[in-house]
């Protein structure tokens, strides 16, 4: 029997392996082997006959949750592993949703509801509300909303009126379309939890043993919902750092873990002290600038590996020369052995990517991207889905009203607000009303039969998965029946944006044929799909390359070679934090993203930044004078560049001399 291997781990870890009962608290720093501990605990639970279906590990990113998995059944072996919940917050609810909905008023077939649609739905509510002058962007109004469902405060409140009457009118149409959006996922978890006892029961006795990893970005609601979901006698452990806290934002809260006792009484506590991630010289830096936060449970990150090269300073002139002299130096360090995935650039806004991937793609080196814009938000993408949705079950609005024209078919604006309307009226879907004979009976002609058409297509197509065909092959099939493609390609600029719109599409095909072989339904797919579409993680794995990557996404994850760019002031820290008050949490940001390295780390700052086309001048970030610069070694651009350049300048400096004089 494959098991996990008590020597790979230290006293307090091993420690932490063998208490399985009860609560259990493991509250320590970056790179201590926490992940690495509560794996193990998990195959541990395994070997202890603990069933597979009653250990659940939650964490915060698909990637995260995915990783661990996988450690788990490196250790365990598939067959064991297979069914353990390694998941998000947000995949559980939709578990516990997709069977328990109905106890609090939604119908089952709920429709998540995330990203373009979301904002869709909002753009519009603008104009409805506000007049089509109105300023107001989407991402404020989401952002508010957002803030006030995670803090379980009435939309009403919301201080500023028109984005109030804004969130007001978008929840009633959520509700009218029984759809949710990511903070309802989280709330009516917890709600059913709460309030219906059998469905507690039931998911009790389901996750006998639940984990909880990077427990200090919890909220209170995430928090009530452990608490719901885990009855004494309270096998829990939750495993964090509070100096890794960097989801304030979004209303974490470190009392979570600093004051785990008052949730869970009498728990197991175990501190790690050692870190086996770094180079000392990594941790020096880390650890000094960490000090600067004030009420911060002190802690200090011990090295297991001495030494290593001093952290690089590089001063930069531009934005263009820091991408440029990055990709030089991962091609550099690529002939001394390096492999493409050893390598991570780590980015503060998604403002400073591009120009890092234009460098990447000039010299032709694979990357992957992962915290930046989805690719399941990609419009393209949304479209297909939607036919995917109309395959799994067509009664869900939103996918139906988003398709039901797209590529045209004759089926116009008036007709869509008809349906809309009767639907409204009568209390059933949009599909529903599709194929109600006295709706079509209203229409003219032309546009019933359009309509009718359409139906037949649906209908068609469905039939042929429940005959067994694969669901990508019938998907294929339907979008060149309907020319998707030419279409789509009609509409693109340029040839670059055609391959990468084609590549998208087929790309989703394939996906879907994936989920179809692994055995997924295609509504479990969707639901996959619409959880990924959040920010987090493109679970874009399977391609190698070097890692680009945001700080929050980075957060548990380690390279052997980091690059932390932007270094600048309004960027690390955030300009908002400023305003905000949240400075404290810009510096565990960049404290977690130091913390990423292994073996090597760079840091970069420009002179100048280029912003809506046009340079501007920046300053580099306050945090870099709290580092410790013992560890440090400060460069720049100009003189890393090399040789040639100067001698050129000095020929031209003499040269003037020479002008001078004569
Ligand atoms: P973070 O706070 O960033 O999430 P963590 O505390 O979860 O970090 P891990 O990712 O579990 O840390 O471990 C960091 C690294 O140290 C990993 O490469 C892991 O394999 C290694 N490691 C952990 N424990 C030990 C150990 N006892 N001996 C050797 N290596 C270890
Ligand atoms: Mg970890």
């Amino acid at each position: 029997m494959a098991g996990f291997d008590i020597s790979a781990l230290n006293r307090a870890q091993r420690e932490a392996v063998t208490w399985l009962d009860g609560p259990v608290l493991i509250l320590a720093g970056a790179g201590t082997g926490k992940t690495r501990t509560v794996t193990c605990r998990m195959s541990a639970l395994l070997e202890n006959g603990v069933a597979a279906r009653n250990i659940l590990a939650v964490t915060f990113t698909n990637k995260a949750a995915a990783e661990m998995r996988e450690r788990v059944i490196e250790m365990v072996g598939k067959k064991r592993g297979k069914d353990l919940t390694v998941c998000t917050f947000h995949s559980l609810c939709v578990r516990i949703l997709r069977r328990d909905i109905e106890s609090v008023g939604y119908k089952k077939n709920f429709n998540i509801m995330a990203g373009g649609d979301q904002v869709g739905i909002i753009r519009q509510l603008i104009v409805r509300k506000g007049g089509a002058r109105e300023k107001l962007k989407p991402a404020e109004v989401m952002s508010e909303i957002s803030k006030a469902k995670s803090a379980e405060l009435p939309l009403t409140g919301i201080e500023d009126r028109l984005i109030a009457e804004i969130a007001v009118a978008y929840q009633n149409e959520l509700r009218a379309q029984n759809s949710i959006d990511f903070d309802d996922l989280l709330l009516l978890g917890e709600r059913i939890l709460t309030e219906d006892q059998a469905a507690r029961d039931y998911w009790r006795d389901t996750f006998r043993y639940v984990t909880v990893d990077e427990f200090q970005d919890t909220n209170s609601l995430q928090m009530r919902l452990i608490q719901q979901l885990v009855g004494p006698p309270h096998h829990i452990c939750v495993v964090g750092d509070d100096d890794q806290s960097i989801y304030g934002w979004r209303g974490a809260d470190t009392t979570n873990i600093l004051q785990f006792e008052t949730f869970f009484p009498n728990p197991k506590v175990i501190r790690l002290e050692e870190n086996y991630r770094s180079t000392e010289a990594v941790l020096k830096v880390a650890n000094s600038l960490i000090k600067k936060n004030t009420g911060r449970r002190e802690k200090e990150l011990k090295p297991t590996i001495m030494g290593g090269d001093l952290v690089r300073l590089v001063a930069m002139p531009g934005d263009d020369e820091e991408a440029e002299w990055i990709v030089q130096e991962i091609l550099n360090q690529r002939e001394e052995g390096r492999a493409l995935e050893d390598f991570a650039i780590l980015f503060r806004t998604n403002g400073q990517i591009r120009k890092m991937e234009n460098a990447l793609r000039e010299e032709k080196i694979p990357y992957r991207m992962v915290g930046a814009q989805s690719f399941y938000d990609r419009k393209e993408i949304r479209d297909v889905l939607g036919y995917v949705q109309l395959l799994a079950d067509p009664e869900k609005d939103i996918a139906l009203l988003r398709v039901l024209n797209t590529p045209p078919r004759g089926i116009g604006q008036n007709t869509t607000m008809l349906a809309l309307e009767h639907s409204r009226v009568n209390d059933c879907s949009v599909w529903k009303t599709l194929i109600t004979e006295s709706f079509l009976a209203q229409l003219s002609t032309k546009a019933g039969g359009a309509i009718t058409k359409f139906v037949r297509q649906v209908e068609d197509h469905q039939r042929m998965i429940v005959d067994g065909k694969a669901p990508g092959v019938v998907l294929d099939s339907w979008l060149r029946e309907m020319d998707f493609l030419p279409w789509l390609m009609k509409q693109c600029k340029t040839d670059k944006e055609r391959d990468a719109r084609n590549e998208a599409v087929s790309q989703a095909i394939g996906d879907v044929t994936a989920a179809s072989q692994k055995g997924q339904s295609l509504q479990d797919f969707l639901d996959k799909t619409a959880l990924d579409a959040d920010k987090n993680d493109d679970d874009l794995d399977k391609k190698s390359g070097v890692t680009l990557i945001t700080l929050h996404a980075s957060k548990g994850l380690e390279y052997p070679v980091v690059f932390l760019v932007g270094l600048e002031e309004g960027i690390l820290p955030h300009k908002r934090s400023t305003e905000e008050g949240t400075k404290d949490e810009e510096r565990r940001l960049l404290y977690v993203g130091i913390t990423r390295a292994k073996e090597r780390l760079t840091m970069t700052y420009c002179a100048t930044r280029t912003k809506w086309g046009k340079k501007e001048a920046c300053e580099e970030s306050s945090f870099l004078r709290e580092l410790d610069l013992d560890w440090i070694e400060e460069e720049n651009y100009d003189d890393l560049m090399g040789e040639e350049a100067s001698d050129e300048e000095l020929r031209g400096f003499f040269s003037g001399i020479q002008e001078a004089l004569q």
